[in-house]
């Protein structure tokens, strides 16, 4: 469980993005996606949304070897996007499952700054 924000805490559900440079959190973002898709989403499925998060890293992956900086940022909001999307319907918590997985350092030797021999790296 996580402390209810105080009014004045950005990260609280209360907040919304307020232009470019405005922070966004990562449940912020989730429940964009959901406001703007959900629906439709749903009538889709995991199998089908699963389908477009792959095309989506195909994309990225095509970014990465010869897009601009720009491209780039898009593809990564995309696979960003279409990963949100699969855990809304599946009613998965993106900000719980992150903080559960690395919220106390890394999964393997649970130090901020992963101490894994080079074999063990995540
Ligand atoms: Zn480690």
């Amino acid at each position: 469980m996580t402390p209810n924000p105080t009014p004045n805490d950005p990260s609280g559900p209360e907040s919304s993005p307020q232009g470019e440079s405005a922070p966004i959190t990562l449940a912020e973002f989730q429940r964009l996606i959901r406001d703007m898709y959900l629906p439709r989403d749903v009538d889709r499925g995991v199998d089908g949304t699963f389908m477009w998060l792959i095309e989506e890293v195909g994309e990225l992956a095509a970014a990465l070897r010869e897009g601009s900086h720009e491209e780039r940022m898009a593809e990564f909001a995309d696979v960003l996007a279409w990963l949100a999307t699969i855990a809304n319907v599946l009613d998965v918590d993106l900000t719980e499952a992150v903080r559960k997985k690395y919220g106390s350092g890394c999964p393997g030797c649970g130090q901020r700054v992963c101490q894994c021999p080079e074999a063990g790296k995540p």
